[in-house]
């Protein structure tokens, strides 16, 4: 038989069309740089989509080029989300809180031809200029007051706009392409806590596939109903995909600006948009728990993902009515991998099941595949429509292997019902004796003790034993808990061999450009200084 299903290309504009002609209606809420709250239409968000990609075709934007943002969640951060693919082009995120030297490297080896700024960072770009042959234009994200005339003297003829007074006048109408569904058309960089950052991409295919998954009942479970606060930056794997996913599925879209480590205006957006689903990283979802002091009215549920979801922390939300859902994924997953819908006893803080589409299994030192008995932890591989292949300008990158299969570095166990549970970050795993100590499952430990706000285990070099765990705490009152107390809580808890040798109290423990503990500074902190 032959197939009569026509083999339609999966574009991102279908989205965006889709968006227009079923959700018209729903909101977009941004945060403005003052904290002032705007409200507007999908209706009004899909006719600037348009208009920017009138205006970005005139500059001369061709299909493959690389147009690169510094933005946070916000209204014009969307609209580039979905004039920039649609045209074929490529929409890569950068991280601002990434150091100078990784913004040029970054900048440079995308090849990216056009940057979106927001006023705010436009200090970080301007010293990097002279060292971006590539690039041909800024366009800043705010209205024609916001840009500076100075500015044009800078940087080899690179010619400056500013967002609003580019889109003015254009069509609220394009012809959106039909794109081979292979086309590139995202990009990001991991931060590069390994060496220098490496870039992927993301096509068309694997960003609607990937939409569709996120949205799945036991994913995010996405709807038209949903109210979706995007805590985690859009400059950070597309915001886990939810901006695309919301728009799928027209779900309101809650766009907290450059407040998204504000408790206050979390809590504030919470009430006053009725969300439903909050998704970010543990150390923002905290600054969160802490400021909100009574149960949300709504059913909120809560995806936490980035880094292990604590019990505290889990604690912490449910004590606020939310549903949690812990989630696991990488930069080179696009990201998502599993999400932790049931939450058994048993599974309470795994990063849970497989979504449909990836697959995962674990390896040992040799490459062979391990049981997924529940006790047996490897390293952890996974392959999927949405698994990239590979990382910009560097072929043959161990990672990839050519069934498919990329190796995460993380070190997981795999249990017979599906769910994974992770043990480490390969590179964080503490060898003492020749054995391995998990820093994931101290740090866990630590972090439900009552005065213990968060926790870092790092290995110290020891000559006896290799390595051995330190402990490194943040503590609500110094007056109320010591070394000894600290050291005692790990009695019973773990075999003795693992109980951290010492404990350092420290006032606040560096975070990565992602907001998550930052162990390889801590490393160069503590391990050289004793
Ligand atoms: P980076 O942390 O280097 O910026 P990514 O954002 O791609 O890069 O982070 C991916 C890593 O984050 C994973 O390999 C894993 O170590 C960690 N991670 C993500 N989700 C979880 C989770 N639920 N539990 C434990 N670790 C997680």
């Amino acid at each position: 038989m032959l197939n009569l299903v026509p083999n339609k290309p999966l574009n991102v504009s279908d989205i965006l069309l889709h968006m227009r002609r079923v959700h018209a209606g729903q909101q977009v809420v941004s945060v403005g740089a003052d904290g002032t709250i705007h409200h507007t239409s999908y209706e009004n968000v899909t006719d600037r989509v348009a208009q920017l990609a009138n205006a970005l075709k005139g500059l001369g934007v061709q299909v493959g080029d690389c147009l690169s943002t510094l933005a946070w969640n916000d209204q014009r951060h969307l609209e580039i989300y979905f004039a920039v693919p649609g045209l074929g082009a490529i929409c890569h995120t950068v991280n601002p809180r990434l150091f100078s030297e990784q913004l040029a490297y970054i900048l440079k080896d995308a090849n990216s031809q056009w940057l979106f700024v927001d006023p705010m960072f436009v200090p970080l770009i301007t010293p990097l200029l002279g060292g971006l042959p590539a690039l041909k234009g800024i366009i800043v994200l705010g209205g024609a007051s916001q840009l500076d005339p100075a500015w044009a003297a800078l940087g080899n003829g690179i010619q400056w706009y500013d967002y609003e007074s580019l889109l003015s006048g254009h069509a609220r109408q394009f012809d959106w392409p039909v794109l081979d569904e292979n086309t590139p058309c995202g990009c990001c960089y991991t931060s590069g806590t390994t060496g220098d950052p490496k870039g992927v991409l993301y096509s068309h295919r694997s960003t609607v596939l990937h939409s569709l998954a996120i949205a799945l009942p036991d994913s995010a479970g996405l709807s038209a109903t949903d109210s979706a606060l995007i805590v985690v930056p859009m400059f950070h794997v597309n915001a886990w995909g939810l901006p695309y996913s919301g728009a799928m599925v027209g779900a309101k879209m809650v766009l907290p600006g450059r407040f998204m480590g504000d408790g206050a205006m979390l809590a504030k957006l919470i009430a006053q948009e009725q969300v439903t689903l909050a998704a970010g990283v543990p150390t923002v979802l905290q600054a969160w728990v802490n400021h909100q002091s009574t149960p949300v009215d709504n059913d909120l549920r809560v995806i936490v993902g980035g880094a292990a979801c604590t019990e505290s922390l889990r604690a912490g939300l449910e004590a606020l009515g939310c549903e949690v859902r812990p989630a696991w994924g990488m930069t080179e997953t696009s990201p998502i991998g599993t999400v932790n819908r049931a939450g058994t006893d048993e599974h309470r803080l795994s990063p849970g099941q497989a979504v449909f589409g990836v697959e995962l299994r674990i390896i040992d030192d040799q490459g062979q595949p391990l049981a997924h008995d529940g006790e047996q932890s490897g390293e952890l591989q996974i392959r999927g429509p949405w698994i990239v292949s590979g990382y910009i300008g560097k072929p043959g990158a161990e990672a990839f292997n050519e069934d498919g299969w990329f190796s995460t570095g993380d070190i997981a166990r795999l249990y017979p019902d599906g769910y994974m549970h992770i043990t480490d970050r390969a590179k964080d795993l503490i060898k003492s004796g020749g054995e391995w100590i998990s820093s994931l499952a101290l740090e866990e430990i630590a972090s439900r003790h009552q005065e213990v706000t968060t926790a870092a285990v790092i290995a110290m070099p020891h000559p006896q034993w290799d390595e051995r765990p330190l402990l490194l705490v943040v503590v609500k009152d110094p007056q109320n808990v010591d070394e000894q107390t600290l050291l005692d809580w790990f009695d019973g808890k773990v075999a003795k061999w693992w109980k951290p040798d010492a404990v350092r109290f420290v006032d606040a423990l560096p975070l990565t450009a992602t907001g998550k503990i930052d162990k390889k500074k801590l490393r160069s902190l503590y391990t050289e200084s004793d």
